[in-house]
């Protein structure tokens, strides 16, 4: 059996709060149980929302909380040219074509379409195609900004009649159970898997690190259950191993509604400096120690 490892990887777009707690401890546990591996990664492939002081605010909150992680923490900022080199095979096998158009132009393209959805697991399914050569040779020259799509209709061809065979294993949040779960990546429509403004996105960032840094278990929370039908599609294009996969439930609210970073009074930081313990919070979130 290969090593178990699994991470935890947040963004640092904000102050972690009471569901990023439960999620590196629900990761973190599994591991301790299992033997094996705990690594933290930051996500901040988002330069306009990612603040240093956010990150910092992480390692202090995760210590805080009890959580120990190996030294080596990866940060992907510090990744962009394995990113590029991702992107540049997709590229070579023509499976991604550039997409100049605003989020609008999208948007009223699916309205004018009812084939195509609006409500993908995340935002428009889109489904397109290269622009004529001329035509993006031109916009190129202008300096227009472009990001670049998957193709599912290219996917589907690359791999001739395998897109249909692709699975993977979910397994419950203790690890007792699994399902064999069929991918069904098409849901994304043409999915962006390389943003204008950062040359990548989550998916190809994400898929990438954890087939590098040998990721066996990916735990985390199911806000985040639909993606992995997108990575298992992108593991195959770029011949990555497969993790296993746990979701878990998301922490909510007195409402029932799901945190966010705006819910200020949720956030790790805010508790500590209310004087609520550490071990109190594991208690709350069911971990008892
Ligand atoms: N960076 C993502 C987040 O903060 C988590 C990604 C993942 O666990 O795959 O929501």
């Amino acid at each position: 059996m290969p090593p178990f490892v699994t991470r935890f990887a947040p963004s640092p777009t904000g102050l972690l709060h009471l569901g990023h707690a439960f999620s590196a401890l629900t990761a973190f546990n599994a591991a301790r149980r299992a033997g094996g591996r705990f690594i933290l990664r930051i996500e901040d492939i988002d330069r306009g929302r990612c603040k240093p002081e956010f990150e910092r605010a992480i390692f202090e909150d995760l210590a805080w909380l009890g959580l120990e992680w190996e030294m080596s923490v990866r940060r992907q900022s510090d990744h962009f040219d394995e990113y590029d080199r991702a992107l540049r095979r997709l590229i070579d096998k023509s499976l991604v074509y550039r997409c100049f158009r605003t989020r609008k132009e999208v948007l009223d393209e699916i309205g004018r379409a009812p084939h195509l959805s609006a409500d993908g697991p995340e935002g428009p399914a889109f489904v397109g195609a290269p622009l004529a050569p001329a035509e993006e040779r031109s916009l190129l020259a202008q300096g227009a900004p472009y990001a670049w799509r998957l193709s599912m209709a290219a996917a589907r061809e690359a791999l001739a009649g395998a897109i249909d065979a692709l699975f993977f294993v979910e397994q419950s949040v203790d690890g007792a159970t699994r399902t064999r779960v069929r991918a069904a990546p098409a849901l994304f429509g043409d999915v962006v898997i390389a943003r204008k403004d950062s040359g990548t996105s989550y998916h190809l960032a994400s898929v990438h690190d954890d087939a590098f840094q040998g990721v066996s278990h990916v735990i985390r929370g199911e806000d985040l259950r639909a993606a992995a039908h997108l990575h298992r599609l992108l593991q195959a294009l770029l011949d990555l191993p497969t993790p296993i996969y746990r979701h878990h439930g998301l922490i909510t609210d007195d409402s029932g509604k799901r945190l966010a970073k705006r819910d200020r009074a949720a956030t790790l930081r805010a508790l500590r400096k209310s004087g609520v313990g550490a071990d109190e919070v594991r208690g709350r979130l069911g971990f008892i120690d």
